[in-house]
């Protein structure tokens, strides 16, 4: 690991002071940054300690959640606003990692951790464009089992690891930022970008930006959500492909829909496709099946995880029959 500087910032505003700073990062629970660190993938100078922040959930007046970027993902995983309200949020956390680094890990954290491609971690023998840009994509001709199926290009291939942020896609949450310019928000789904021709560049976010909260609109029918991810063990493993899904179904139609992919792209995937094809249908499992159809009728298979078509198709329509009540 390289020398480097830590500082605890004691307020937004001596964070954002600090972390304006060229190789600059912002310290969550450190279970991505320091992993990153000590394989020197990652190699800042100086380190601003942010865990002193708001990690408070708080209630807001239209009915939603704010939740402040240092709140654990245990916490929030336990809080019985999400559990009840947002089930589909506390569902996603406690299938990620271990109780250990839910424990430690941050919202802020989770929302920033970089992708698990193999090719990337693998600095002496490896050619990566996300690591190194331009040098070229080792994945794309290896062993790409993990890898994405939905918008990806020739440059990267690779897939966002977090549960929680599939969730959030999902729930139509809103980041709050604070940098150098002031404090703006963005909606989620606009928070992390696909890979195109800069892999280096996962998120919208400006040097220096910190991320201090999420909220969560007021969403009833959120109550009846869920995630399921599928994964190669039972636990601490990175999804194949997951699905974070909200149904409102009335009198046999759908009324409302909100689905969110995971492990299938370089960002949590919305699938406003499928969302469109299914407002208005009766809710039955051959309408399930064409919203996935549809939404999965721009998915690029590689050489090894063509698996992962089929694997979303069935995915998506057992979610969306189990939260219709027809089960699973
Ligand atoms: Fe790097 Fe992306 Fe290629 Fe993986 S898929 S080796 S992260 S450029």
């Amino acid at each position: 690991m390289n020398p480097f500087r830590y500082t605890r910032a004691g307020d937004v505003t001596e964070a954002v002071r600090l972390g304006g700073a060229a190789r600059t990062k912002y310290l969550g629970g450190g279970t991505n940054l320091v992993d990153l660190m000590r394989e020197t993938l990652e190699r800042p100078t100086s380190l601003v300690d942010v865990t002193g922040l708001s990690s408070a959930i708080d209630e807001r007046e239209d009915g939603g959640l704010r939740i402040g970027a240092a709140a654990k993902n245990t916490a929030v995983a336990e809080h019985l606003a999400v559990r009840t309200r947002y089930p589909v949020l506390s569902r996603a956390l406690l299938a990620g990692a271990s109780a250990q680094i839910r424990n430690m890990a941050t919202v802020g954290g989770n929302i920033l951790q970089r992708t698990r491609c193999t090719y990337f971690y693998d600095d002496d023998g490896s050619r990566c464009n996300k690591r190194v840009p331009g040098q070229g994509c080792d994945a794309l001709d290896g062993f790409n089992r993990s890898h994405a199926i939905l918008g990806a290009s020739s440059a990267c291939i690779a897939t966002h690891p977090s549960d929680m942020c599939v969730a959030l896609a999902a729930l139509d949450a809103t980041v709050h930022l604070e940098g150098a310019r002031g404090a703006r928000t963005l909606p989620f789904t606009e928070l992390h970008r696909l890979p195109e021709d800069r892999p280096e560049l996962e998120t919208v976010l400006e040097p220096g930006e910190l991320i201090t909260a999420i909220e969560l609109p007021a969403l009833a029918f959120a109550a009846r959500s869920t995630y399921r991810k599928v994964r190669d063990r039972a636990s601490y493993a990175f999804a194949l492909v997951s699905v974070a899904a909200a149904l409102d179904v009335e009198n046999g139609t759908v009324k409302d829909v909100r689905l969110a992919l995971g492990g299938v792209a370089h960002k949590p995937w919305r699938a406003w496709k499928a969302e469109k094809v299914l407002r208005g249908q009766r809710a039955t499992a051959q309408a399930f099946r064409a919203a996935a159809d549809a939404e999965l009728a721009d998915a690029s298979p590689l050489r090894d995880n063509g698996f992962k078509v089929e694997l979303v198709r069935r995915t998506l329509t057992a979610v969306l029959g189990e939260l219709a009540g027809g089960g699973a």
